[in-house]
């Protein structure tokens, strides 16, 4: 399958790239990794006149690691957050998600402001975000405006970057010490999207009892779903598999999922019960070795 006619931009900036995006407006589409916009068009579910590639814009593919925060440009590639082991010091987490997108192949290509922009909320990277609190920053001619995840991501491949604005950066609050963390995935292949994925936080007191905790699901809804009611009876307590259990057993009201051609609602819910229980049980281990 082939894509339409478009033309095509190569920016050798950002500036350059954020003029090309103002003067074509809505009839333009930025493509970083393409693995997603790419196999959009030829199957014709996108049709862009234009198509600005930002591959040579270097200033936006960095890592910088500080004492409090993770900041990635937005045209950092899968594979690069995958392997720097500063990240893996702070945040193994990241770690452990981008080996669970797709295949090599997409990860040495596929970009993570591509990924977050793109917001298929059975992708990995938007479930990351959201349970780790991330805060997006977005270029326009006009300048820069900087969101949070609740603010960015609308509803199913919808967010509110606006058609002028690029997502330069990435801003990850480093956790603190004695969390851990787990991300885990129901798929039908390895390397599939997944049917259900769910990310976990624990973090623990000196004295052993869960000071905090997060559980963010994907597959279940538009966007990444936090479930604040999950966790937070937990705070205070020693963690247990019987705590955690009781905990999750919750979430069969708490979620609604669509039925699809994969798995019923009922399945769907099952699978966030299992997935749950499973990462936070991981997560609560790994602070306790910390
Ligand atoms: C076979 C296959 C399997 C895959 N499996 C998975 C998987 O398991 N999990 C998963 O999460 N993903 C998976 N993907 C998708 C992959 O992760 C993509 O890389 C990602 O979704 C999009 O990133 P990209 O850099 O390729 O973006 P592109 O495809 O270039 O762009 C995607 C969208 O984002 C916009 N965009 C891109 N970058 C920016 C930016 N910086 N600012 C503003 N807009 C931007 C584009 O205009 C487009 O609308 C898979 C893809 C393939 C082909």
């Amino acid at each position: 399958m082939k894509p339409a006619v478009f033309d095509y931009h190569s920016p050798a900036d950002l500036e350059e790239a954020l003029r090309l995006l103002d003067e074509f407006g809505y009839d333009a589409k930025i493509m970083s990794g393409g693995q997603s916009l790419i196999p959009m068009m030829n199957m014709r579910l996108a049709r862009p006149q234009v198509i600005i590639d930002i591959n040579n814009i270097s200033e936006l593919s960095y890592i910088q690691v500080t004492d409090s925060v993770i900041k990635i440009g937005g045209l950092t590639r899968h594979y690069q957050v995958e392997e720097s082991k500063e990240i893996e010091r702070v945040c193994p987490l990241l770690t452990e998600g981008m080996k669970l997108i797709g295949h090599s192949q997409i990860r040495s290509r596929g970009t993570i402001g591509g990924s977050i922009v793109h917001a298929d909320p059975t992708a990995e990277l938007p479930v990351m975000m959201t349970l780790l609190g991330a805060e997006f920053t977005l270029a326009s001619p006009d300048g820069k405006r900087t969101v949070t995840t609740d603010e960015f991501f609308l509803t199913y491949l919808t967010t509110t970057i606006d058609m002028n604005e690029i997502l330069v950066s990435i801003d990850i609050p480093i956790p603190s010490t004695r969390t851990g963390y787990a991300i885990d995935e129901f798929t039908l292949r390895k390397g599939d999207f997944a049917i259900v994925l769910a990310a976990a936080s624990v973090t623990l007191s000196e004295d052993g009892t869960i000071a905090s905790a997060s559980l963010c699901l994907g597959g279940v809804d538009g966007v990444p779903v936090l479930l604040e009611e999950v966790t937070e009876g937990m705070i205070g307590q020693v963690p247990s598999t019987e705590l955690i259990a009781e905990s999750c057993e919750q979430i069969a009201d708490l979620v609604e999922p669509e039925p699809d051609i994969h798995a019923s609602s009922e399945y769907r819910k099952d699978l966030c019960i299992t997935y749950a229980k499973r990462v936070l049980e991981r997560a609560a281990e790994r602070a306790a070795l910390l």
